[in-house]
């Protein structure tokens, strides 16, 4: 595989695309935004420096990841002859579906259609296409070229092979691939998310302070980040999203987000890109500064 296409040049497509092109391969990076591709070149230019800096690339190889890049708002056209499709547009099932049928239309017939989901069903991507067999979840982990797993999300109906070529186009991109079926949340959020919840209701039914909740869970269970801090990080409303997810997929009352993460989503506390969730942060920067301690239901 040689010529791949990125859709979305957001905080996770912009990831995926420097990870790709640093392995040499061809990346087509497609957004309905020429704003969002010029920042996520940026973005890609000052990462990539980063890694010169610290000695874990040089500056050859930063020129050729740079080169491997072209950016495109016609997505017709970006994704024209790529052997590989990786979806990472924003989190909105009618949008994904919608990409998804157009991406069938326009991908050379064996390409196979990978999405980077968070939560959506594989299995419902893949049946609006006229290829089932090879549409897969490839759920890469923020920040990406950091973060070592990528989480495979099996369909209903993806073939064998595909999985298998994700799986070993995992590893030739330096990262560790988990292979799981299609259930929501995957493994990855149907564990994490409900953890998070529960740190939240303990915050909620006013059992400990947030700091209190994530230094339990940073000292005692060895975690780098309290639930709470991470919550913030991943975004209050993303969060809520997932667990709505859970909640639908299974009917299970043990998913039902907590009311205090209902009422922050409400109020736009969504943490660090708003500013403030458990914690409030220093405009544009991601520094915990103060944390908000104990807040009451
Ligand atoms: P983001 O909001 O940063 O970026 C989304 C991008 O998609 C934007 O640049 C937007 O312009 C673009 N877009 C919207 N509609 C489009 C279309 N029709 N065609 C092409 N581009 C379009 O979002 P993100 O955080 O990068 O998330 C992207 C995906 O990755 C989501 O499915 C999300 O669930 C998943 N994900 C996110 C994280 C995370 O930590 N942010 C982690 C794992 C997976």
């Amino acid at each position: 595989m040689k010529k791949v296409a990125v859709i979305g040049a957001g905080t996770m497509g912009n990831g995926i695309a420097h990870v790709f092109a640093q392995n040499g391969f061809q990346v087509a990076l497609i957004d309905v935004s020429q704003e969002q591709l010029d920042k996520a070149v940026q973005t890609i230019r000052k990462n990539l420096d980063r890694q010169v800096t610290k000695g874990s690339i040089d500056e050859a190889a930063k020129d050729a990841a740079i080169k491997n890049i072209s950016t495109f708002t016609d997505m017709a056209r970006g994704v024209a002859d790529v052997e590989l499709v990786v979806e990472a547009a924003t989190e909105n099932i009618d949008l994904k579906l919608n990409i998804f049928k157009q991406l069938d239309a326009h991908a050379p017939k064996e390409a196979i259609l990978a999405s980077n989901t968070s939560s959506i069903s594989i299995t419902r991507i893949a049946a609006v296409t006229s290829r089932p067999g090879k549409v897969i979840g490839m759920h890469f982990m923020n920040p990406v070229p950091v973060m070592k797993l990528v989480e495979i999300i099996n369909g209903y109906a993806t073939e064998k092979e595909v999985s298998e070529k994700i799986t070993s186009l995992s590893k030739d991109l330096g990262k560790i691939p988990c292979v799981v079926n299609d259930y929501p949340g995957f493994i990855a959020n149907r564990i994490l998310m409900p953890m998070i919840n529960e740190a939240i209701y303990s915050l909620y039914e006013g059992v400990a302070g947030v700091e209190e909740i994530d230094t339990v869970m940073k000292l005692g269970m060895a975690h780098p980040m309290g639930p709470l801090q991470l919550a913030d990080f991943i975004g209050l409303d993303v969060c809520l999203s997932i667990l709505n997810v859970l909640h639908d997929g299974f009917g299970n009352p043990k998913y039902a987000p907590c009311p205090l993460l209902v009422n922050m989503v409400m109020a736009k506390k969504l943490g660090i890109k708003s500013g403030e969730g458990f914690y409030t942060y220093t405009a544009g920067s991601k520094e915990l500064i103060v944390s908000q301690g104990f807040r009451k239901a």
